[in-house]
């Protein structure tokens, strides 16, 4: 059984001390809904240690959204997978659309970020997901194989189920058009069965998919309960106390 993931991305939003007073409080409407899924909250790193703060003692999970391949040297500005491992930081968001398009990331990137994340014990959050023009043209499922084969290459079969994949289309990031339960549901099944060709019926059957895009307390639970899908990656709406009408969806799909 998968353990469903809800997993919020703020983007580059809230100051440190904004950050703090939207964890504390958000914990007081979600902390009894978190016992049987995982949430993470994937926050700016200069507010990781105050979200860290103050969500200490409950089931919440603060994550980031990024992280440089290498673990040290002349990459100014960049944040390396050893220094999130020494903030305890469990998630990391790798490959979002938005860092693909604006800083050019290459699914080679993605791959070499996902294993170093892994080598430092942290979870990545693969995205992949089509353009409109791509889904217009017919190569959802070509696009799909493509990216998730490229981001796990060089994986062995037991690191399979320590990754997290997140199917975004990224017509419906931050759009307010989400896919159909249906759509979600054929992307995410699509990129287990890639899973199962190259790692075998195990490894698809325990890496957890989640579906992304335009997520709301309105949505989540048709999305959830789709077979394939194993959570949510949540923008916008992980940014709103409401966010927690989130998990309880996830909680009842659990
Ligand atoms: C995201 O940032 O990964 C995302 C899915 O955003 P939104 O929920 O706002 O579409």
């Amino acid at each position: 059984m998968r353990k469903k993931i809800i997993a919020g991305n703020w983007k580059m939003n809230f100051t440190p001390a904004r950050a703090a007073e939207f964890a504390n409080s958000l914990v007081n409407t979600i902390d009894d809904a978190a016992d049987n899924v995982e949430v993470v909250l994937c926050v700016p790193y200069v507010a990781i240690d105050h979200v860290q703060y103050e969500l200490d003692g409950t089931d919440i999970k603060v994550g980031a959204q990024n992280m440089h391949a290498e673990d040290k040297g002349e990459f100014t500005g960049e944040i390396s997978g050893e220094m999130l491992a020494a903030m305890c930081v469990p998630y990391v968001i790798i490959g979002h659309s938005e860092r693909r398009k604006y800083y050019n990331e290459s699914d080679t990137d993605v791959n070499k970020k996902a294993h170093k994340a892994l080598e430092m014990y942290i979870t990545p959050i693969v995205c992949v997901g089509e353009t409109l023009e791509q889904r217009k043209n017919g190569e959802v499922d070509n696009v799909l194989t493509q990216q998730t084969h490229l981001a796990l290459v060089n994986f062995k079969t037991e690191d399979i189920p320590k990754i997290v994949i997140a199917y975004e289309p990224i017509w419906a990031i931050g759009t307010g058009e989400t896919a159909t339960p249906e759509q979600a549901q054929a992307a995410c099944k699509k990129i287990r069965s890639v899973i199962k060709h190259e790692f075998g019926e195990d490894a698809a059957e325990a890496i957890r998919i989640l579906y992304g895009g335009s997520v709301n307390p309105s949505n989540a639970n048709e999305l959830f309960a789709q077979p394939d899908i194993d959570g949510g990656l949540v923008g916008g709406a992980s940014q709103k106390l409401s966010f927690a009408e989130v998990v309880k969806a996830g909680q009842a799909n659990a």
